[in-house]
């Protein structure tokens, strides 16, 4: 199954993303976090990913579709994948539409966290993430069980840097300027799922697999 989930940063895809992951046992391919890794690596793809995230803007499409290309070439996504935070511009959803052909597979489905921009805002203030596995919590939503700690690998949890008021603004401007036109793109392409995003977690999760299942 090749899928891709969708939405605002912050809209709840890489939460619920694990869950695709534990259930249909295929790889999350996140772009942010291979970013951060590069960033955490000091490469010079990193280094320079590091200026556009930190300022809320997205990175150039080369580049991201470039590791995207390098990615889905790996062994684990023979038998699917979840896309998370890929495509987020017209460019990378042609580029990905694309390699899927010139592979011979397709994309089942993109689902699509709906949620509001007020509460997008509270999420991602209160955001700590497992900077070792990727896993991401919310002071006050989906707590860890002991406090700033990685309940799935033990690690200590971290605020993201890009996760502060102004950077969130712009990411806002940018998710509507230049991603939200994919859903139309999908919707087209007869494989979009609108989720109600800003119920809580696991009503999302359960919506999720009720469509899925
Ligand atoms: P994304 O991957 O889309 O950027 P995350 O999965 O990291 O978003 O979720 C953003 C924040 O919102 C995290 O703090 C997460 O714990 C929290 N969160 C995710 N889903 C929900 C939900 N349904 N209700 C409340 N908080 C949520
Ligand atoms: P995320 O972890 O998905 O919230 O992404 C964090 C940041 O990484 C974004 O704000 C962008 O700067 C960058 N990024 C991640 N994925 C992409 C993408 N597909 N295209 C452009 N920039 C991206």
């Amino acid at each position: 199954m090749n899928l891709m989930v969708f939405g605002a940063p912050g809209a709840g895809k890489g939460t619920q993303a694990k869950f695709l992951v534990q259930k249909y046992n295929i790889p999350q391919i996140s772009t942010g976090d291979m970013l951060r890794s590069a960033i955490a690596q000091k490469t010079d793809m990193g280094l320079e990913a590091k200026k556009y995230m930190d300022a809320g803007e997205l990175v150039p499409d080369e580049t991201i579709i470039g590791i995207i290309k390098d990615r889905l070439e790996e062994d684990d996504c023979k038998n699917g994948f979840i896309l998370d935070g890929f495509p987020r511009t017209i460019t990378q959803a042609k580029a990905l539409d694309e390699l899927m052909k010139s592979s011979g597979k397709k994309l089942d489905f993109v689902l699509s966290f709906d949620v509001p921009d007020e509460l997008i805002i509270q999420r991602i203030a209160g955001r700590r993430v497992c900077p070792k596995c990727g896993a991401s919590y919310h002071v006050e939503f989906n707590p860890p069980k002991t406090q700033d700690i990685c309940d799935a690998c033990g690690s200590k949890l971290i605020i993201r840097k890009d996760d502060n008021a102004d950077t969130v603004k712009n990411r806002l401007l940018n998710y509507h300027s230049q991603t939200s036109p994919l859903i139309d793109f999908y919707k087209d392409m007869g494989v979009f799922v609108r989720i109600d995003g800003s119920q809580e977690l696991n009503k999302v999760t359960k919506d999720m697999f009720e469509y899925l299942l």
